[in-house]
């Protein structure tokens, strides 16, 4: 029996996760699906975003269902999503991106980088440092070559000619390749961005660091239509979390128009790390099938809204399951 923990958020996470937690109740009647509260709307509400009795919860679950927080610009507000990724040791998150002639997956290391936390204000300046470590990097590094192993190549988006600390994340990752027997080659990730939009086809396994990889992954999502396709996995040694790569989207948020796929295809994810790849498979086939249907949320030029969209993908499992 799987124990999901379902994290709504903020935004537009009120609308697409509850999409997504019917379509895997659709295929696992099994699951057991309990809410967490988490985000900025707690934040308002009692003052805290994420208690550590939250943390316990989100500990106890096989899985979480994550939607999207809004981090708002407030100095004493700190970043609930980094917190739960660093307290549940996320350090791999994954993002897959798929079309029709490409199929590109980026390894971004999750816990360090420009999001280490450490940061000050002085009068006339703020820093925040940048902290790549041995043990971060070889982490990383292993969890991607594991993937470009099964598939063909590694490439390393970096800043080494300008920054010390790619220095140490290109050498790590070189080595790893070497030791898992994968090609690997460097790439300077302004570069990259570019050249992925260009030739996608080109790529295989991208490892890179924190904040590059979350830039490269919101770039690479003009691929496939936009941010509303992309999904991703949070992936710890005992924990796993599954959101999609957009936001809170408060601009679009409460109208039923966000796009649900990309939440859709975060829950398949979940499945397939619970060891579940049948019923994974079936859900990512159902929402190709509702797209090819013609039924697509307004960013993809259709006209359905959040919950249609997602009626249409459970009848198309039903009908997929139970012929
Ligand atoms: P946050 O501060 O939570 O990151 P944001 O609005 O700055 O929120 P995103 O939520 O990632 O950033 O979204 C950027 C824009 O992309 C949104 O304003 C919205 O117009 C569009 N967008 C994001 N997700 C979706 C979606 N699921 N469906 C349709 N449009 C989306």
């Amino acid at each position: 029996m799987l124990r999901i923990a379902v994290v709504e958020g903020d935004g537009i996470g009120h609308e697409v996760i509850p999409v997504a937690r019917d379509v895997l109740a659709a295929v696992r009647p099994d699951i057991e699906f309990f809410d967490v509260e988490v985000g900025y709307g707690r934040w308002e509400r009692t003052g805290s975003a994420c208690g550590s009795e939250t943390m316990r919860e989100l500990r106890s679950a096989d899985a979480v269902l994550f939607g999207a927080v809004t981090t708002p610009p407030d100095p004493d507000y700190r970043s609930v999503l980094q917190t739960i990724r660093r307290e549940l040791d996320l350090y791999a998150n994954i993002r897959p991106i798929e079309g029709e002639d490409f199929d590109i997956v980026i390894v971004r290391e999750n816990t360090e980088g420009l999001y280490s936390g450490i940061e000050w204000t002085e009068p006339d300046r703020a820093c925040t440092l940048r902290v790549v470590s041995r043990r971060g990097s070889e982490r990383i590094a292993r969890c991607a070559c594991m993937l470009a192993k099964r598939r063909r190549h590694l490439v390393i988006g970096n800043k080494a000619n300008v920054l010390k600390s790619d220095l140490l994340f290109v050498e790590i990752c070189r080595r790893e390749a070497e030791r898992a027997g994968v090609p690997c080659r460097s790439h300077y990730i302004d570069a990259l961005c570019l050249d992925v939009l260009m030739h996608p086809q080109h790529y295989d396994v991208i490892v890179t660091t924190n904040m590059f990889g979350d830039i490269l992954s919101d770039a690479a999502a003009y691929l496939v239509g936009g941010l509303g396709m992309l999904p991703s996995a949070n992936i710890g040694e005992r924990h796993a979390l599954f959101e999609p790569v957009h936001g809170s989207a408060p601009d679009i948020a409460g109208k039923n128009i966000a796009n649900p796929i990309a939440a859709i295809r975060s829950a398949a994810m979940l499945l397939r790390h619970a060891g579940d790849s049948g019923h994974a498979a079936a859900i990512e086939a159902a929402v190709r099938t509702a797209v090819a249907k013609g039924i697509a949320t307004p960013d993809l030029g259709g006209t359905a809204g959040t919950r249609e969209f997602g009626d249409a993908v459970i009848r198309e499992l039903s009908i997929a399951l139970h012929p």
